[in-house]
């Protein structure tokens, strides 16, 4: 019996933040993430441009991954296929351009969004988005639809409830997701109950460290495994390196093999 609960490593827990809007405030944010070693996932709009220096775009986010979260912060419901493109294709090309590489993330700006928008967003490149609903700790039937764990609000209990199940009875894997904006963090005490929530969850070898888009290009290297119909021997086309549980012990398949298990 081979089932997909596995992470890098073998490891069944995984933990990623996504940050919105900036802009000021993020260079303390992504500082105090670095300070953990946790990764985050930060989508910015062009308002990012109004108050700093496109160079400091790579820099300051550095180790973390940018995304898009439209060029104007428009509620992508309700909308035409036309100011969709123009708000995030548009944006995405900027950012390539800026970056050096493919910017396929994003999360919807208020949290809105359609089944229209989606099918517009594919159109655009788009492959996850990030909603502001709270979910549960599972990966997301629909990457489209990539409801968080929680708000930073709730970060503190989430995580506590979350390192409880570490060596507990564990059916699949686990993913704590936690999002805000770093503009929400106004006082010394907003900080100090941020900086609590990521040294709690932070340096735990258990877990597996990572961005939005490292997870669900992990995931998706996953989905490719080809299994033999005796389900004895593995196939990996992809170029990243999969584990799997077989009879609930954890196998690497890695890039480009046939394993025979
Ligand atoms: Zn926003």
């Amino acid at each position: 019996m081979i089932t997909f609960d596995r992470f890098p490593d073998g490891k069944q827990f995984c933990v990623t933040f996504s940050y919105d809007d900036g802009p000021s405030e993020d260079i303390r944010l992504a500082k105090l993430f670095n300070k953990y070693n946790l990764k985050a996932t930060f989508n910015i709009n062009d308002s990012f441009f109004k108050f700093n220096d496109v160079s400091s775009l790579k820099t300051r986010y550095a180790g973390h991954e940018i995304a898009c979260h439209g060029r104007y912060h428009i509620p992508l419901n309700d909308q035409s296929a036309t100011t969709i493109i123009n708000e995030v294709f548009e944006q995405r090309k900027m950012l390539e351009g800026y970056l050096g590489e493919p910017v396929c993330g994003m999360a919807y700006a208020y949290g809105l969004y359609d089944e229209k928008a989606i099918e517009v967003l594919k159109k655009c490149g788009i492959v996850y988005s990030r909603t502001t609903g709270s979910g549960n700790m599972r990966l997301p039937e629909d990457f489209m639809k990539w409801h968080p764990t929680c708000h930073h609000k709730s970060g503190i209990e989430k995580a506590t409830a979350f390192l409880k199940s570490i060596g507990g009875h564990l059916v699949g894997s686990r993913v704590l997701y936690i999002w805000g904006h770093a503009f929400e963090l106004r006082t010394e005490e907003d900080w100090a109950m941020m900086e609590e929530l990521c040294s709690l969850i932070s340096n735990n070898d258990k877990i597996w460290y990572a961005t939005n888009i490292e997870i669900y290009r992990y995931t998706m290297a996953v989905k490719r495994l080809v299994i033999s119909a005796n389900e004895d021997i593995v196939y990996n086309p992809s170029n990243i390196d999969v584990w799997v549980s077989h009879h609930r012990q954890p196998v690497k398949i890695p890039a480009g093999q046939t394993i025979k298990l």
